[in-house]
């Protein structure tokens, strides 16, 4: 499979295509955002590439541009959420033992409430 390629089994490509529903908050021609359906703040949002990377290292090696946009949406999206002064976290899991449990990179825009560091 080449990178960015759609991958029939990956759940966040059946988001971007509209075969499984999710609460889109915002999309662009190379990226959609969409609430987290299991959220660990008030604000938990996840922003995904159309196109199809494992993670975030694959991204950032293979697609630098796409990189860059991913990330500038997120910080939209914490902007259009109100917890941008406030501050928030972008996370990106990376590898099964970082707790990633979705192989199509995803950055958690996570924000509303106190956030401790270092996380667990
Ligand atoms: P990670 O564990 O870093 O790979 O993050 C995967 C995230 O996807 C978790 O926070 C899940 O709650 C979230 N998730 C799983 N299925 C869905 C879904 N159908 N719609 C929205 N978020 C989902
Ligand atoms: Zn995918």
């Amino acid at each position: 499979m080449a990178a960015g390629e759609p991958q029939a089994d990956c759940l966040f490509c059946k988001i971007v295509a509209g075969d499984v529903p999710a609460t889109i908050v915002h999309e662009t021609k190379d990226v959609v955002a969409f609430q987290d359906i299991n959220p660990q703040a008030p604000t938990h949002i996840l922003v995904v590439p159309r196109a199809h990377y494992a993670n975030a290292g694959e991204l950032g090696t293979e697609a630098p541009e796409l990189a860059g946009a991913l990330l500038a949406e997120a910080a939209a999206v914490a902007v259009g959420e109100g917890c941008s002064d406030s501050g928030y976290r972008i996370v990106f899991n990376t590898g099964a033992g970082a707790g990633q449990t979705v192989f199509h990179v995803h950055a958690h825009v996570l924000g509303g409430r106190g956030l401790n560091w270092p996380p667990g």
